[in-house]
């Protein structure tokens, strides 16, 4: 990988995290006001304890779980920008294996190849 390829997915990857940063903070917005009317204004001040909140309907339930999933892709895109700063960025890090540049432009933030990613996936 190159000094290039290096800054390109260093790019990409912090627009991600930008993006991800604005739709976490607007979920996390929608799931306060879904917890009820008035009473939610004076938690706009709180931190922000996901298992605080009610989980009553399914709408917010599926926020909740969006969010999760786009805060998992934070500390994803956040470990692979440490490993963009290591030099351990592109590698497998299951089989040690220089992880394709296609895979990589398609999911930066991957930490497995192809074939490992699929034994991971079915491991779970
Ligand atoms: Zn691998």
């Amino acid at each position: 990988m190159t000094e290039a390829d290096k800054t390109t997915f260093r790019d990409t990857l912090l627009a991600l995290r930008h993006r991800l940063t604005g739709e976490v903070s607007h979920l996390a917005d929608e799931a306060l006001r879904g917890r009820g009317g008035e009473a939610s204004g004076s938690l706009s001040n709180a931190p922000l304890h996901l298992a605080d909140l009610g989980t009553d309907n399914a709408e917010q339930d599926f926020t909740l779980k969006l969010l999760e999933n786009q805060e998992q892709a934070l500390t994803e895109i956040n470990e692979a920008l440490e490993r963009l700063r290591l030099g351990t960025f592109g590698r497998c890090e299951e089989c040690g294996a220089a992880i394709p540049k296609g895979r990589l432009q398609a999911l930066p933030y991957t930490r497995h190849c192809v074939d490992c990613a699929r034994k991971v996936q079915q491991s779970l």
